[in-house]
């Protein structure tokens, strides 16, 4: 059975960053990241809109917006070093009438508080940087960009690999138990002994945290994202990123429009419940996966609650029609026939039992292992500081 100091289960972006973290402050660690794909990156981080967010809408203090913040720089600062590309192409958050203006006027007020550059302007203004997008106020973000994390993610493991550690895929974590002062991790790739574990999750963050014998206060329930793509003949309707002014009671920013890093606009996503963890597909389903969503009390009350919203979520998603009616609020000119199916994210939702949803970052520790519990968005922008925090966790206990 090989032994390590650490063992990271999860190759998203933030396991990845974590072991990049972890060897950059203590060279010659011992490293194992254990990823059940045959590739990183395949769920939450392979499939998200590929956004830099500046931190504008998180509540100052929380994690998510000091993560997001230095998270970003740490990005910016590692994709120059290494060549990836971004853009920062700027973002708007446009109020399309003036029932939105005192919830823009909040955002910009939380984005001052958490230091990110932004600027309320009004409809001429919006209209030089977005010339086909239509409100009455909007919110200019000069600094929000646009990057490849799937990218980001191969060029961590390959230098993750470089300083010596071990990027082993195809290796799906089945159980984790304590052996006097020490880890047992068993996988299908084999067993591993570890001093520490770090795990980094996502969709199945909450069932790895009861594996490592810790509970978790709150339930994944996954939700899907679906997306269009703009035919080439429309790019020209979108120069950067533009969302709407999102609804206060929900986590999600609402269908927007995106340009991508290697060319082509994105509009979405919406928002509906995904039958599988994995669930990519209208037709994915697990009958295990679901029956835990649907008789979660979490859910149950928050559907109760918010059942005329995951309505009007799951209309969209059935009917093109409502989803290009959302998009034309924002963009006018924008025509069904201008849109081509693109593939779809599932986001892990953490649910209190009580339905409240955990929008915060979440690490719950014991001496032995650490379990990133809840990473939603922006996690991908932030997980350089994320992988930060947790070596810092453990920096303690390996020095
Ligand atoms: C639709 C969508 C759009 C988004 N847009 C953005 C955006 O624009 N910008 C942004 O910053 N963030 C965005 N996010 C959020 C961001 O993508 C996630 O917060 C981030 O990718 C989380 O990374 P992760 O490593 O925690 O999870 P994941 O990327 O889901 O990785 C977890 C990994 O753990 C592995 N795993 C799970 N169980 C086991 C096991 N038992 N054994 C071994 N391996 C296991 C999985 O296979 C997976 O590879 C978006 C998310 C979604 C879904």
């Amino acid at each position: 059975m090989p032994g390590t100091d650490v063992a990271i289960v999860g190759g998203g972006i933030v396991g990845l960053a974590t072991a990049y973290q972890l060897l950059d402050r203590f060279p010659g660690t011992q490293v194992v990241v254990l990823e059940k794909e045959r590739e990183v990156a395949l769920h939450q981080t392979g499939h998200n809109s590929g956004v830099l967010h500046t931190g504008i809408y998180y509540k100052p203090g929380s994690l998510r917006a000091i993560n997001c913040r230095l998270g970003k720089l740490a990005m910016q600062e590692f994709c120059d070093r290494e060549g990836i590309p971004y853009n920062l192409c700027g973002k708007v958050i446009v109020a399309v009438d003036a029932s939105e203006q005192p919830q823009l006027q909040r955002i910009y007020e939380r984005g001052q508080a958490n230091g990110v550059r932004c600027e309320l302007i009004d409809a001429a203004r919006l209209k030089e940087l977005e010339p086909h997008a239509r409100g009455v106020q909007a919110i200019h973000v000069p600094e929000a960009g646009i990057i490849d994390y799937r990218q980001v993610c191969d060029r961590l493991a390959q230098r993750v690999q470089e300083r010596g550690g071990t990027v082993l895929t195809q290796a799906r974590v089945t159980s984790l138990f304590r052996r006097n002062v020490r880890m047992i991790i068993e996988s299908t790739a084999g067993e591993v002994e570890a001093r520490y574990v770090v795990t980094c999750a996502g969709l199945h963050s909450d069932r790895l945290t009861r594996l490592s014998g810790q509970t978790p206060i709150a339930q994944i329930v996954p939700f899907r994202g679906e997306y269009y793509e703009l035919k080439p003949s429309v790019h020209h309707l979108c120069r950067g990123l533009i969302y709407p002014v999102p609804d206060p009671n929900f986590p999600f920013l609402g269908v927007h429009f995106t340009r991508m890093i290697h060319g082509g606009v994105e509009c979405g996503p919406n928002a509906v419940l995904a039958f599988a963890r994995e669930g990519y597909y209208r037709l994915s389903f697990n009958l295990f996966d679901f029956l835990e969503s649907i008789t979660y009390s979490g859910f149950l009350r928050l559907a109760c609650k918010h059942w005329r919203a995951g309505l009007g979520e799951m209309w969209r998603s059935f009917s093109k029609r409502a989803f290009v009616t959302a998009l034309q609020r924002l963009v006018p000119e924008i025509k069904s026939e201008d849109l081509v199916p693109a593939p779809a994210g599932v986001r892990a939702q953490a649910l209190l039992p009580d339905g409240e949803l955990v929008d915060d970052f979440l690490i719950l520790e014991n001496d032995l292992v650490v379990n990133v519990c809840n990473a939603p968005s922006p996690a991908a922008t932030a997980s350089l500081n994320i992988g930060r925090l947790v070596v810092d966790k453990l920096a303690q206990r390996l020095g």
